[in-house]
């Protein structure tokens, strides 16, 4: 792997909030009724690509004008399309381990929730989730763990090493594993990133103080300063893609935007480079939550897309992921909003790839709205979005992350390396797991993708696609 970029993190206090509720309600209400011309001028900015001020986004989200609204879930789509073209970058979450010390109101793993089978994966037992996972021919894992001693920085760097481990076969591996567990200390940091991680991720849940303190009852959760500031700690420790996210439905949804943004502008501030990623989890009913059986705030889905759309024009740059929690209906429209990353065929249990022949949602997290494998998935994703899935881990893994990875021209970046590498990975997908329809629908869109390349271009990724169907595994660019 070649050598990563250093960050030059600013002096920061972590005893202070960067995030100030008056200021976010003051801007949320001096352009709570937005006049055309102003919304139009937004739009302009955005076409741009080169983001918007947490203004901006507060005209946006508060547009009265439903034609302009219309407009801006074209220029989403729009950017999006420029920006990512039309790949969707396709993982599976692995939950090692449901253990959890603290007491959040919306989660099924809150430690008050004595119905719940604990269980935390053995190194054999995640050696077996893994060879399910790339069976059905994932490469890229989110490993998900809950916020327990058990859980600490070296059984996670330990659970990690046996994921990258398994082989199947040749090339047959996992070669980037993203993390969601609880905030640590810069040493602690240090030895996760010892396991080779990629994203670190971890959500803010809800950005607003108050709300944060009434969900988040006990453990070491309850402080929103050490969670505010995870990123920069992440940062400090030599961490270099950071995602960031909020759960939507604890608080108003406006709130948490503009909130969500101004972490954005800090991180680019402090640490010289913004988050990797943000996510967008809804809250979704939870056997043992009652909070999230009736979300105090729930975002209906035009209110969500919205939600993706304004992201997409506030951070054009910043990969936008959407889990498994979302219907299969409405995934497609947030992918064409904006969304970036998917995950498909999860299980949110601990164990639950290696037993999902039995019914086994009484020890997941929460409930999932698409169940299909990701077979079906991926047929879909080609045949009625026209997207390409992509399995790439080729930045990470040539070093192209952090600020270098943002510092990049974009456009000539995703052409030469995001989108062979894309059409590589897909093909390897089509020629070692897919059924026979979606191996046709496919190669065919491969083909067309081809026919849109430069001809040295073209020739350099068929030669690539030749090895691969010779049977050459693992190439990217
Ligand atoms: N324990 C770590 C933490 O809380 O940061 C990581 C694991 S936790 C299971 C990962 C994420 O799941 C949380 O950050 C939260 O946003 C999300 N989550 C929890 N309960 C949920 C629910 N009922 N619906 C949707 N997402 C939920
Ligand atoms: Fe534990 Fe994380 Fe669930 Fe909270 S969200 S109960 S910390 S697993």
């Amino acid at each position: 792997m070649s050598a990563h970029h250093e960050l030059h993190i600013r002096d920061y206090d972590p005893t202070t909030s960067f995030i100030n509720a008056d200021a976010i309600w003051a801007t949320l209400n001096d352009h709570a009724a937005p006049s055309r011309d102003q919304v139009l001028e937004v739009l302009v900015k955005a076409s741009k690509c080169q983001g918007l001020s947490l203004t901006d986004a507060a005209i946006l989200l508060q547009n009265p004008h439903a034609d302009l609204d219309a407009q801006m879930f074209d220029l989403a789509r729009q950017v999006k399309d420029t920006i990512y073209g039309n790949r969707i970058v396709l993982f599976a979450p692995l939950y090692v381990s449901n253990h959890c010390a603290n007491s959040c109101s919306y989660c099924g793993f809150n430690a008050d929730n004595h119905g719940l089978k604990r269980k935390t994966l053995d190194q054999d037992e995640i050696r077996k989730e893994v060879e399910v996972l790339l069976g059905m021919g994932h490469k890229r894992l989110l490993a998900v763990y809950g916020e327990h001693p058990r859980n600490n920085a070296q059984a996670i760097v330990d659970s990690i090493k046996t994921m990258y481990d398994v082989k199947l076969a040749p090339g047959s591996n996992i070669r980037r594993i993203n993390v969601n567990c609880a905030p640590m200390s810069i040493e602690d940091f240090k030895v996760l990133k010892t396991a080779a991680i990629g994203t670190y991720q971890c959500f803010q849940e809800t950005y607003h103080p108050d709300t944060y303190s009434t969900v988040h009852k006990k453990g070491k959760k309850t402080d929103y300063l050490y969670r505010l500031y995870a990123m920069h700690r992440a940062m400090e420790a030599g961490i270099d893609d950071v995602g960031i996210g909020a759960l939507f439905g604890l608080y108003d949804h406006r709130f948490e935007l503009l909130a969500m943004l101004r972490h954005v502008e800090v991180l680019e501030r402090d640490c010289g480079v913004g988050p990797h990623t943000i996510s967008f989890p809804r809250i979704e009913p939870a056997h043992g939550s009652e909070l999230s059986e009736r979300p105090p705030y729930e975002v209906d889905d035009q209110t969500f897309k919205r939600i993706v759309a304004i992201t997409r024009l506030a951070v054009p740059y910043t990969g936008l992921i959407m889990s498994t929690r979302e219907s299969a209906a409405l995934r497609k429209e947030l992918l064409e909003l904006g969304v970036s990353q998917i995950s498909a065929g999860s299980r949110t249990d601990p164990g639950g790839y290696q037993a999902a022949e039995q019914k086994h949602d009484d020890a997941a997290q929460f409930t999932l709205g698409d169940h299909r494998p990701m077979d079906d998935i991926i047929y879909e994703l080609v045949t009625e979005s026209g997207a390409i899935p992509s399995f790439c881990t080729g930045c990470y893994r040539k070093g192209r992350t952090g600020d270098h990875f943002m510092g990049l021209a974009k456009q000539q970046f995703i052409s030469k390396f995001c989108q062979p590498n894309a059409l590589i990975t897909f093909r390897e997908y089509l020629n070692d797991h897919a059924s026979d329809a979606t191996r046709d629908a496919g190669n065919a869109l491969i083909d067309s993708e081809l026919g849109k390349m430069s001809p040295a271009r073209r020739r350099n990724v068929s030669q690539c696609l030749s090895q691969t169907d010779e049977g050459v595994r693992d190439i990217y660019l």
